[in-house]
């Protein structure tokens, strides 16, 4: 078979490390909607847009003409030496979009290259290199950027450019504030901060980095208003706020445009990705003017903000904007969170349903305990795709499902996911009985 042999040349030529979902690899070939299609002619449902990638869909005509307008003008020259008009009228956008005072953008290609500007420029900016990050965190595939990353599956290294201490707030479901009230885990989340900072470090921190919601940590929720706790905390030592917003950014969280908004609080920074250029590669960082002017020496993205990646982005932008499609993630993410929940109340192997809007995670554990089941959401991948939809997997223990689909679902696509899940955690629960 094609894809065999396609799988075949994949695992002779590309790294043992780099994550393939499913037992079998699929190969997707088109898309349209909210539907893909594999090379072997079979069509998903998908709930995870790429990795949060194709925020409001497949083949949007929109995007589509953006895109071809800026290669038909034959400039596919990007050298960001030049002057861009797509590139400064994304920045205003987003600078606007962000709520920060003064604010300045620089575009990057991917999550990755935001969050270690981000690392860059606040390390520069305090002159310091000690870092604080949230335990269960992911934050990129960099040199910095993983050796902040607080989750053993996804650490690569233990040399660091970075002094990273580790403070609570990650994944409350797993801590030893487990039992906790909001009230009394912000409590105990802002005394881990104030105990880490006196013990951990000098004091002259450069910044706390923290995703609103953990991404490939498994979609876990700390309670409303923590971030903001902390930078009162912060403040008081002047060490910045950096919001990774990679996966939380566009009004996917359904409340608001960015996840850290959930906290009352304006960060110093903000990072994003994903979902900007509805597929195309374009990432970047939104900061206060003489945070991102403090430096001295000349820097270059050569292809961050390329004109065909910001034409698409910029597309992917007024139609989120233009569709309301924060307010269809909080409608149909809601219909799926209910959903969920009803089907958790039957089935003991779901062990949360957690998320704001479009970004749902589903904890599974072994039925009766509280031991995190990863032979549980192998199979739920599998009995998931056979049923013809894509999700997504994560968790400190690989074992929450992560849906996060394209921002445009319908209230019948949702329908239909429930539908499949609902068949899916069933046959999963049979086979681990
Ligand atoms: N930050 C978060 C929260 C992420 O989820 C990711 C990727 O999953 C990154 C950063 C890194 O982004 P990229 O894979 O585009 O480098």
């Amino acid at each position: 078979m094609v894809h065999e042999e396609l799988l075949a040349r994949h695992r002779a030529v590309l790294p043992s490390w780099l994550a393939l979902y499913y037992e079998q690899p699929i190969e997707i070939v088109r898309g349209e909607g909210r539907r893909v299609t594999d090379g072997e002619g079979r069509t998903y449902l998908d709930l995870f847009a790429g990795i949060l990638t194709n925020a409001i869909g497949y083949d949007i005509a929109e995007i589509r003409e953006a895109v071809r307008a800026q290669l038909d003008s034959g400039v596919v020259h990007t050298s960001t030496l030049y002057l861009i008009r797509q590139q400064v009228e994304l920045a205003e956008k987003i600078a606007r979009l962000s709520g920060i005072p003064d604010a300045k953008v620089f575009f990057t290609n991917s999550g990755t290259e935001a969050n270690e500007t981000a690392l860059m420029l606040a390390t520069q900016h305090r002159r310091s290199n000690q870092v604080l990050a949230l335990r269960n965190s992911y934050h990129g595939r960099g040199f910095g950027t993983i050796a902040i990353t607080g989750n053993r599956g996804w650490s690569a290294s233990s040399l660091s450019p970075v002094n990273v201490s580790y403070v609570h707030g990650g994944n409350r479901n797993r801590g030893p504030f487990k039992d906790f009230s909001d009230a009394e885990y912000i409590r105990a989340c802002v005394a881990d901060l104030r105990e880490v900072l006196a013990t951990a470090t000098s004091g002259d921190v450069a910044c706390l980095i923290a995703e609103p919601i953990q991404g490939v940590g498994g979609f876990t929720t700390p309670p409303d208003g923590l971030l903001g706790a902390f930078k009162e905390v912060l403040d008081e030592f002047g060490i910045l706020l950096i919001s990774d917003e990679v996966q939380t950014g566009w009004g996917r969280t359904g409340e608001h445009f960015w996840g850290i908004q959930a906290h009352g609080v304006v960060p110093d920074m903000m990072t994003f990705a994903k979902g900007l250029g509805n597929g195309l590669a374009i990432g970047g960082l939104v900061a206060r003017g003489d945070l991102m002017d403090c430096l001295t020496a000349n820097s270059i993205s050569t292809f961050g903000g390329n004109p065909v990646s910001t034409a698409a982005a910029n597309a992917t932008l007024d139609y989120l904007l233009d569709h309301d499609l924060q307010a269809n993630a909080f409608k149909v993410g809601n219909q799926l969170m209910d959903g969920l929940r009803r089907i958790a109340e039957e089935e003991p192997v779901i062990g949360d349903v957690r998320g704001k809007g479009l970004m749902i995670g589903v904890e599974l554990v072994e039925p009766g305990t509280d031991e995190p089941s990863s032979r549980a959401a192998a199979r739920m991948m599998e009995h998931t795709r056979e049923r013809g939809l894509l999700i997504g997997k994560g968790g400190q223990g690989g074992n929450v499902l992560r849906l996060a689909p394209p921002m445009t679902l319908t209230e019948a696509e949702a329908e239909e996911a429930l539908g499949i899940l609902a068949d899916s955690i069933a046959a999963t629960s049979a086979e681990l009985a």
